[in-house]
């Protein structure tokens, strides 16, 4: 047997573990390991700025059920890493960051990007660890995809220092591990699943709330079957979205905040009472509700609101259980309950609400009738990518998703900038889907130098920017007085669409709202990478709350 280094090493174990992607920017001492990760047959993606490669890593996590890679430098490259790492540990994905380091013997000493990478990564990872012998890398690898798979996942990170990544071992001697098998799904017990539908059958207003734990379960047979068979109502989370289809008629989403308020029941799946969904407090929450919560993490049970029943593991074999339980039952929720007609009564009234402004053609258009083209032109199996405040929130209402999992964006952390890094995972591991972004001018600043990466790996990706010329809001007219821009203010009319020129795609640019429709056609017809900018009135804002999912 020959010798083999620490890079091949480690790239040949995150193959053996079922890790696929790998995303990075390199440079020392990472270099060999971008190298041989490619040798060793895992899509690698040279990427501008390591935010977004760590934003990339985690959505291919939850879009595929294995990690993705970040690779990134020493110092400064982990450090802009975090943001991932953090952004994967909010949302409950899993992803490895692998971070080059100064080499080890010069600890200590003032090292070249020299940083103590272990420790400031810890806060937001399931494990952090340096890699002290080359023999060694598969055995922390195996460690780093287990743990970021089993139980709720999350972010790892491998510290590799430079001597480690150069070492050369004899392959005999090299620790060999065993290929981590996809999570295991722990089950409930009978009593306790005896007990949440006998919670369900008292329900007056019963309310299923579906969250991404669910999607990233691959629940959505188990959701659907229980769904028809009860016929409760539903809402999916932000990124819940398309477990159950958007459009389906027992979807509460335009009647959220009644829905949430009225609701005695709730069966909260794969989701959390947090932020998004109002701690579960009144006043948008019933006082006395009633929880039946299903979550992997027996710890974020009672989180906020305490649990009448707990269904603590994993929420496709859980909700198949639910199911199995139900086969034993008589009882349906009855079709015609004030409930249902309630919350029809109040969809009906929000669309009402909404439709003036998406007939409106006045230029600059505002965001409904701009949605109002952009959904109408959504393939069915588009991944769709959202980013920006009232880009964010109003596309999430006024594109619907019918499938799981083609719902991505700012997430439970609320970060801006994932963007891009979403759209190049997307696009990397659905090359066969429309990988479709709406972004505000803003949110798109984060991460715009990412479609140089889009254009250089083929990537047919269909950017939409809703432009209007700020965060949340822009401005008319730029006062003489630089100095005196408001804070949230950006330059108005910005060309993103030569972005895309710049690197090769197409761009257009759409100011008259009659333009829009043509302009997307073109996008989807396109056979590469475009952008449509789309002006929007610089004081275009959301209706007021209603559909929202802010806290105010
Ligand atoms: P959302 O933002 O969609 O409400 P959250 O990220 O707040 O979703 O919550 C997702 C929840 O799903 C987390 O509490 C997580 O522990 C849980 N979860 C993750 N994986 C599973 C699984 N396999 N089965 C059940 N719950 C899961
Ligand atoms: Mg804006």
């Amino acid at each position: 047997m020959g010798k083999i280094n620490g890079a091949t090493l480690m790239a040949r174990s995150l193959k053996q573990q079922g890790v696929e992607y790998m995303f990075g920017v390199v440079g020392f001492p990472v270099g060999p390991i971008a190298e041989a990760a490619q040798a060793a047959g895992i899509k690698y993606y040279g990427m501008r700025n390591e935010q977004s490669a760590s934003y990339a890593a985690q959505a291919v996590g939850y879009l595929t059920g294995r990690p993705g890679a970040c690779l990134v430098v020493s110092g400064p490259g982990v450090v802009h890493g975090l943001a991932g790492l953090a952004n994967a540990q909010q949302n409950c994905w899993p992803m490895i960051l692998i971070g080059g380091a100064s080499a080890v013997h010069q600890n200590g000493m003032g090292a070249f990007q020299e940083e103590r990478q272990v420790l400031i990564t810890t806060p937001f990872c399931k494990f952090s660890h340096a890699v002290e012998h080359t023999h060694r890398i598969p055995f922390y690898v195996e460690m780093a995809v287990r743990t970021s798979i089993y139980g709720r996942p999350g972010a790892c990170y491998l510290d590799m220092p430079d001597d480690i990544i150069l070492g050369e071992v004899d392959e005999e001697k090299v620790h060999p591990a065993a290929r981590v098998a996809d999570p295991p799904r722990m089950i409930a017990p009978e009593t306790e699943i005896e007990r949440a539908l006998n919670v369900l059958e008292s329900a007056q207003r019963p309310l299923v709330i579906v969250g991404k734990g669910m999607a990233w379960s691959r629940a959505e047979d188990e959701v659907r079957a229980f769904i028809e068979r009860t016929q409760v109502p539903f809402l999916a989370s932000p990124m819940g979205k398309g477990v159950m289809d958007d459009n389906h008629p027992l979807s509460v989403g335009a009647a959220r905040s009644h829905a949430l308020q009225e609701a005695d029941v709730i069966y909260l799946l794969g989701a959390r009472l947090n932020w998004i969904m109002h701690f579960g407090k009144p006043p948008r929450f019933n006082k006395d509700v009633r929880i039946v919560q299903l979550d992997i993490a027996a710890e974020a049970i009672s989180q906020n609101v305490p649990a009448e029943v707990a269904l603590v593991g994993d929420g496709k074999a859980i909700v198949g259980q639910l199911n199995k339980g139900l086969e034993r039952r008589q009882w349906f929720y009855p079709k015609d309950t004030p409930w249902r007609s309630a919350i029809a009564a109040k969809a009906e009234a929000n669309a009402k609400q909404i439709a003036p402004q998406a007939a409106d053609d006045t230029a600059p258009m505002n965001y409904y009738r701009a949605f109002k083209d952009i959904s109408a032109i959504l393939p069915e199996n588009a991944v769709i990518i959202g980013e920006g405040a009232n880009t964010m929130d109003i596309g999430r209402t006024q594109m619907p998703n019918k499938n799981p999992r083609l719902r991505l964006d700012a997430g439970s952390y609320g970060t801006m900038g994932i963007g891009m890094g979403f759209v190049i995972a997307a696009a990397a591991v659905h090359p066969d889907r429309p990988i479709v972004s709406v972004s505000g001018d803003a949110a798109i600043g984060f991460s715009g130098m990412e479609i140089e990466t889009a254009c250089r790996y083929g990537m047919p990706v269909k950017i939409i920017v809703l432009n209007n010329g700020g965060i949340g809001s822009g401005i008319a007219e730029l006062p003489r007085d630089r100095l005196t821009i408001p804070p949230r203010v950006m330059s108005i009319g910005s060309g993103y669409e030569k972005l895309m020129e710049a690197f090769g795609g197409r761009g257009w640019y759409v100011e008259d709202p009659k333009d829009l429709r043509k302009a997307l056609n073109e996008l989807m017809a396109h056979d590469g990478p475009g952008l449509v900018n789309v002006k929007l009135a610089p004081t275009a804002g959301r209706k007021p709350q209603q559909f929202g999912w802010h806290t105010s």
